[in-house]
């Protein structure tokens, strides 16, 4: 008895989570640890039915009004980030001088941190799909909810279920990013798990989106970490303009960094698999096609100016 008590005092600490969350794996990891917990064998809340990352079928997203361009605080404030290698990505700490509003949220949140998922294999890479299709690696800037800021008293605030906002960028191959240099030069010195460096450089988040005209265009649902615990918390932001690195500098994250001590097992393939929508609705803001009243109103403007001079 007394045992079972000293167990469920142990869960109750999240103990059990803990030392779980040590032993889950990516797919490619299981061929050096056939004990370790691949995404199919995830737990928690892995196996519930508002889970991340998904196919967006964009012609299915319905246009949400709502979904106004964020305003961003702290983007632009450079820093020489902490970088670490965790066994499953690179995150850069972020010091919580960030901030993003507006975008269709109910509050403001902080910036916490970034971190990216990736493959070395073409057409594979991201977590979230576009129409089927994934790019080589993704970036997730993860924000917490700043408590007392929520517009609105819904339930959401009850059940927690948009406490994380993460905003997901796609990457593709492209033209050499000097921009990204400061955080691919740092990797070589974070080969191993559970090891950290500071950039050389300084870097802001802006320097590492694509340009802030092209962020007005985006998809959003609700869904979950995509790592374990899988916690059903978080309101998704993914973009439609992808970030462009250099092949090279794609690669450089597969290729310097790795899984274990010993250096057997790059570190690569870190994405979880697509989840089924489970009859979610997936809102898109202004898309790119709706820009056609706007070219009406920009033709329109001379003939009303002329309209109205004409009536004076
Ligand atoms: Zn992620």
């Amino acid at each position: 008895m007394q045992l079972l008590l000293a167990l469920l005092a142990l869960a109750a600490a999240g103990h059990w989570a803990s030392s779980a969350d040590l032993h889950w794996c990516y797919d490619i990891q299981k061929i050096h640890d056939s004990s370790c917990l691949a995404p199919e064998q995830w737990e928690w809340n892995c196996q519930k039915k508002r889970q991340s990352p998904i196919d967006i079928k964009t012609s299915e997203a319905k246009v949400n009004s709502d979904l106004s361009p964020f305003s961003f605080s702290g983007y632009d404030k450079k820093g020489k980030w902490s970088v670490t290698n965790n066994g499953h990505t690179v995150m850069v700490q972020l010091d919580g001088q960030a901030w993003i509003e507006d975008g269709g949220l109910d509050s403001k949140y902080q910036a916490t941190q970034l971190h990216l998922h990736w493959s070395q294999e073409p057409g594979k890479g991201s977590e979230h799909s576009l129409d089927g299709t994934f790019k080589a690696m993704e970036m997730h800037i993860v924000h917490q909810k700043k408590r007392g800021t929520s517009r609105s008293r819904r339930a959401l605030q009850d059940t927690q279920e948009d406490n994380i906002a993460v905003l997901a960028f796609l990457v593709e191959a492209g033209p050499q990013n000097d921009n990204f240099q400061p955080l691919v030069n740092a990797l070589s010195a974070i080969s191993k798990p559970k090891s950290n460096t500071t950039m050389a450089e300084e870097v802001s988040l802006f320097d590492l989106l694509p340009e802030k005209e092209k962020l007005k265009n985006y998809f959003r649902y609700l869904g979950s970490l995509t790592t374990p615990s899988c916690d059903e918390t978080v309101v998704w932001t993914v973009f439609q303009e992808p970030i462009r690195l250099h092949s090279q500098q794609i690669f450089a994250f597969s290729e310097k960094l790795f899984y274990d001590d010993q250096k057997k097992v790059n570190m690569t393939n870190n994405f979880r698999p697509l989840q089924l929508l489970e009859g979610r609705v997936v809102y898109k803001s202004r898309a790119p096609e709706q820009l056609l009243p706007l070219a009406l109103t920009t033709l329109l403007a001379p003939a009303l100016t002329y309209l109205t001079v004409g009536s004076l």
